[in-house]
């Protein structure tokens, strides 16, 4: 759940527990998940289409990172 208490699901992928995953929510209420290493990588789009299922910059969120 994002703070405003909307539903992410698994169609996210592994962007949903990556610590580099920015949430992004629109004025109509859409989620996004932009990707925090396309600021310094290229190989990274900005917003990957989901589910991500591999990646190579995935790291794991820690249960202290929000
Ligand atoms: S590094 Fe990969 S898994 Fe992590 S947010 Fe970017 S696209 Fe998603």
């Amino acid at each position: 759940m994002t703070d405003d208490g909307q539903r992410i699901t698994d169609d996210v992928g592994l962007c949903r527990t990556c610590r580099w995953a920015r949430i992004v929510t629109n004025r109509r209420g859409s989620t996004f998940f932009r990707c925090g290493r396309a600021e310094t990588d290229a190989r990274f789009p900005r917003y990957p289409p989901l589910p991500v299922l591999r990646c190579v910059g995935y790291e794991q969120r820690r249960v202290d990172e929000t």
